[in-house]
């Protein structure tokens, strides 16, 4: 019986690891929103990771969860990694991505700021199921210039944020880089870059729209 026993087990593990991706999210990567939230610009890139049960895919629509009275759209550019790496030194860092996407780290603000108020972690206000709506991609070579993307969220049809990859505290080479020091970054794991200015509350019935490049990336409904 042993025998059939542990190939099982190796079995289920090579499947999970073949599905399993993390959601890496930086914070206050535009000096502007870390002025607007009041947080020093920081030394060093901030961030925090979602799960993959954070993930809304196909323009499915969002709910406000029952636990919230305030959360926040915060879109940002999302680098999907492609090959896996540990010590990413920053002149490398473009090997490990070709695709762009767009996405929104939902967070409750409301219960971030007791988070923050006590010191404690923010998992509760940004890693919620469904938390990360996320869009659709483009291949790098498709991109004008990569280390200046401009993207936007609309509300309801209006501009709300509006963004150019350019204004970031930490390029997507240098946050790849320092991430990588710490966390083993790989295959289908996905950076949420940061959001710039314009953060601010969504309510039943909005429609968000993103854009990169003026193309359309994701556009659905909260709910
Ligand atoms: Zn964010």
């Amino acid at each position: 019986m042993a025998p059939d026993f542990t190939f099982h087990i190796s079995h289920f593990t090579f499947k999970q690891k073949l599905k399993t991706m993390k959601l890496i999210c930086i914070g206050r990567n535009y000096s502007e929103h870390a002025k607007e939230l009041n947080n020093p610009v920081p030394e060093n890139p901030v961030f925090f990771m979602k799960p993959d049960t954070a993930l809304l895919l196909k323009n499915r629509p969002f709910y406000i969860p029952e636990f919230s009275n305030e959360v926040h759209h915060e879109v940002e550019v999302v680098v999907k990694i492609n090959r896996i790496g540990k010590h990413i030194d920053e002149k490398f860092a473009h090997r490990y991505y070709d695709e762009i996407g767009l996405g929104v780290d939902f967070t409750a603000r409301d219960i971030q700021q007791k988070c923050k108020e006590k010191g404690l972690p923010w998992e509760i206000a940004k890693a919620f199921d469904y938390s990360a709506p996320l869009g659709e991609f483009i291949p790098v070579d498709k991109l004008p210039d990569v280390k200046a993307i401009n993207f936007e969220l609309l509300k309801n049809g209006k501009t709300v944020q509006k963004g150019n990859t350019s204004d970031m505290l930490f390029s997507i080479d240098q946050i790849i880089s320092y991430v990588s020091k710490y966390v083993t970054l790989k295959i289908g794991d996905l950076i949420y870059t940061g959001t710039p200015s314009g953060v601010g509350p969504v309510a039943i019935g909005d429609k968000l729209t993103g854009k990169l490049e003026g193309e359309v990336m994701f556009d659905f409904e909260v709910r």
